[in-house]
């Protein structure tokens, strides 16, 4: 029996890029025998031609369904919208770009008909990223394995397949601070890793600045970790205790020797560094009342404008 794989396609001005993209992976699919693919690309909200190109593709083969937003509403929404247009036994997600090179395609599919619900892609490489970034990178992996439940894989990239069971339960979570990388490690499920060399984009430019990832790593760990407001409290506690010590040893010091000239500069940098702490703590608890307010509007995490996807083409499929 033929097998169904869906293959979800986050795009944000890929106009340079999807063609190449589209006819790329194209023929790699055109090699598996047996399997079925879909396309179901999403249009973030473009301004320049993806919309168009999409449509154009939709209209000529088809295996191609899109989805455009009213709006950019970022690469998660994006990846969410697309999962949940899925009805195939397998679902691919990979970036717009050819950074993700479809060759791996038949290798995972390959590992998931021997068993694991899950093949993901690692980069072994960072070329061509700048070494301050690598370093960030590398430091936010650290930091969130530690004090998270999940396992972040580094060099992890959101390109993999999944089973079925599996992106029913990415899927079921219901989140709208969503952390895909995270998700993906909390649902659990066995999870295949296969390595490949870091692709540089050929042509159209990265959409991440350094602030949206800044950002991004901030959901990440507020949204799988309260590690932070454990911290802050430690740090109460802490700071509490040695200024207990501190007029503990001040009272015995002014019975033994007198009163002091009133140091200034003590005073004042005390101050100053309390201040600062106090307002880091506060800072911290407010990322998390920020995470509730978020949920708790529980505003849709985008906004459709257009698609050429049916529901009866769902069901159609569901059927077969
Ligand atoms: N993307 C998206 N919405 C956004 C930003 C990016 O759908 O707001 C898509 C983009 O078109 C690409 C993928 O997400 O297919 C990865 O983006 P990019 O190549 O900019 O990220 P990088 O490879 O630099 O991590
Ligand atoms: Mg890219």
């Amino acid at each position: 029996m033929t097998k169904t794989v869906d293959i979800v396609v986050p795009c944000y001005n890929e106009e340079e890029m999807l063609k190449m993209f589209f006819e790329e992976t194209t023929k790699v699919i055109n090699t598996i025998p047996n399997y079925s693919f879909k396309y179901i690309f999403i249009d973030d909200g473009s301004r320049d031609k993806t919309y168009e190109i999409l449509k154009e593709l939709g209209s000529t083969y088809d295996n191609v369904s899109y989805i455009s937003f009213s709006r950019n509403f970022g690469k998660e929404a994006g990846m969410y919208a697309g999962l949940s247009y899925t009805t195939a036994d397998y679902v691919i997600v990979m970036d717009a770009d050819l950074q993700h090179p479809p060759a791996l395609i038949p290798e995972m599919i390959k590992n998931i008909e021997e068993g694991y619900d899950c093949c993901a892609a690692m980069r072994t490489t960072r070329e061509g990223e700048s070494p301050i970034r690598s370093f960030f990178s590398r430091t936010f992996y650290k930091l969130s394995n530690k004090i998270t439940d999940v396992d972040l894989v580094q060099g992890a990239v959101d390109y993999r397949i999944m089973s079925r069971a599996m992106v029913d339960a990415v899927m079921s979570m219901s989140e709208k601070q969503r952390f895909s990388k995270g998700i993906f490690a909390w649902v659990g499920f066995k999870t295949k890793w296969i390595p490949y060399e870091n692709v540089e984009r050929a042509l159209g430019t990265t959409k991440w600045s350094f602030k949206s990832l800044f950002r991004y790593a901030v959901t990440g760990i507020t949204t799988f970790s309260i590690a932070p407001i454990r911290f802050v409290t430690g740090m109460g506690f802490f700071i509490s205790l040695i200024g207990f010590l501190y007029i503990v040893f001040t009272i015995v010091k002014t019975l033994i020797f007198g009163i002091d000239v009133a140091g200034y500069v003590t005073t004042l940098s005390a101050v100053i560094f309390l201040g600062g702490i106090t307002l880091i703590s506060i800072g911290i608890l407010g990322e998390y009342i920020a995470n509730i307010y978020i949920e708790v509007k529980n505003r849709p995490l985008f906004i459709l404008k257009d698609t050429n996807i049916s529901l009866t083409d769902n069901h159609r499929k569901k059927e077969q």
